[in-house]
């Protein structure tokens, strides 16, 4: 049942909009589709955050969106949307304006992909594909605002915000859910997890964020449909990952994760961060004041490089695989080389497009035990490199943990802010 709430009832602070969404919005509305901020947006604005980016909806189809804008894009394949750009370079903004879809349970779109092969041209842009798990591989049928209410995950993001008549659209309590901070599954819970596993990591995600409780009936599958995650893309599976830990709030999101048991078996990385080996051991401290510091930094509206936090969490695969090889006689700089060989394919996988990531975590690394040589042209050559100053946070991290001296972080930081004299002075006295 649809519901309307006015400002009085919702209590949004138009202040936290973002003009260009309502723009986007307007644009819309004036060649006469309906049009609504939706999702995440409305969610955040009800809790009075401002939102980090804003989700558009429309029952203009992507080619008309396109036609309105400037600058469009129809991106996806198996969620086509439109991304409106604003602005260029690094302030530059994407609008996602995504079509209202059709929800069609796991029977109902057996059959669009059964019609799909016998009739493939005829429904080439409206296709909704199940594989045998039940998972959702694309969702293209257009449909009512109301059954693309039906299809989103939690209630507190099947909201929709008209910024004109400042009225929110909610057909499933979604208002009362995010007043009472309550993450509730629409639907049957299971059902929904099997169609896409991902909402697993996704009810964890919104827990930590938001510091909401997970309602019970939602809460209670979690574990028995962990395993389906096996059958996600591992790249999808990596961005999920990467949400939960730079969004600054990666320490609850790995504490929720705990919370409901999902700590391990579902990304090789955090298999290593909570390997049972290291509970509780000094490492698990370096990674926690690590995360703490990304969570602060985001917190603070500044960058957190990905590569700078894998290879933190990682760091201690990196170093008993070291160990082992330099014990079995390899020299430092070949064995460190291969310890990181080996824990790339243990822990990352060859996931397309990480290349540069893969390539900073690696220099990070690599760096480190050159910061033990405080000669003058190895000084000088460490301190001239694009990622020192990586590198050098990183060694901060391990002398913080007691894994290296606190003097030593000392004389980089000097060397390193340090005159041609300063320089000199430090090496001579670093002999
Ligand atoms: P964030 O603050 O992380 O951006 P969000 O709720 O906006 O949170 P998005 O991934 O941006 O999350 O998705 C936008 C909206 O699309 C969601 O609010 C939800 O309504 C819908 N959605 C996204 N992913 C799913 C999914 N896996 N299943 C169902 N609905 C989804
Ligand atoms: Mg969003």
């Amino acid at each position: 049942k649809r519901v309307e709430f006015g400002p009085a009832e919702h209590g949004i602070d138009p202040s936290l909009l973002d003009e260009r969404a309502v723009r986007v919005v307007t644009t819309l509305q004036d060649a006469g589709y309906e049009a609504y901020v939706v999702g995440g947006a409305v969610r955040d604005l009800l809790v009075h955050r401002r939102p980090k980016d804003f989700d558009v909806a429309t029952n203009a189809t992507p080619e008309q969106v396109k036609g309105l804008f400037r600058r469009a894009f129809i991106i996806g394949r198996r969620f086509r949307i439109v991304h409106v750009i604003h602005g260029r370079g690094r302030d530059h903004e994407v609008i996602e304006v995504s079509t209202f879809r059709a929800y069609l349970d796991a029977s109902a779109a057996e059959q669009v992909a059964g019609n799909e092969k016998t009739s493939k041209a005829a429904i080439a842009d409206k296709s909704h594909v199940v594989d045998a798990s039940g998972r959702v591989l694309r969702d293209n049928v257009w449909g009512p605002q109301i059954e693309d209410a039906a299809r989103r995950d939690f209630t507190v993001n099947a909201m929709y915000y008209d910024p004109r008549t400042q009225t929110v659209v909610d057909y499933h309590g979604g208002l009362k859910d995010a007043k009472a901070k309550l993450l509730r599954m629409i639907g049957d819970p299971l059902t929904r997890y099997r169609e896409d596993p991902v909402r697993i990591l996704r009810v964890v995600r919104f827990a930590a964020k938001l510091g909401f409780a997970i309602e019970p009936k939602t809460q209670k599958p979690l574990r028995e449909t962990a395993a389906l995650l096996a059958n996600v893309p591992a790249s999808r599976l990596f961005d999920e990952m990467m949400k939960l830990l730079q969004t600054g709030h990666a320490l609850a999101s790995l504490a929720q994760l705990k919370a409901q048991g999902l700590e391990r078996g579902i990304f090789p990385v955090l298999d290593s961060v909570f390997s049972r080996t290291e509970e509780g051991g000094p490492r698990q401290k370096f990674i926690e004041l690590a995360l703490n510091d990304t969570d602060r930094r985001v917190g603070e509206g500044k960058p957190v490089a990905p590569s700078f936090m894998l290879a933190c969490m990682l760091w201690h695969d990196v170093q008993n695989a070291w160990a082992d090889l330099k014990a079995k006689g390899e020299h430092p700089t070949p064995a460190l080389q291969q310890a990181i060989d080996s824990v790339f394919d243990a822990r990352i996988g060859d996931i397309s497009g990480r290349g540069k990531l893969a390539a900073d975590m690696r220099e990070i690394w690599m760096m480190q035990p050159r910061f033990d040589r405080r000669t003058g042209s190895s000084a000088y050559s460490l301190v001239e490199q694009p990622r020192f100053r990586a590198g050098f946070d990183f060694l901060r991290l391990r002398a913080d943990v007691g894994e290296a001296s606190p003097e030593l972080a000392e004389w980089w930081e000097d060397f390193s802010l340090g005159s041609d004299a300063d320089r000199e002075a430090l090496v001579e006295a670093a002999r």
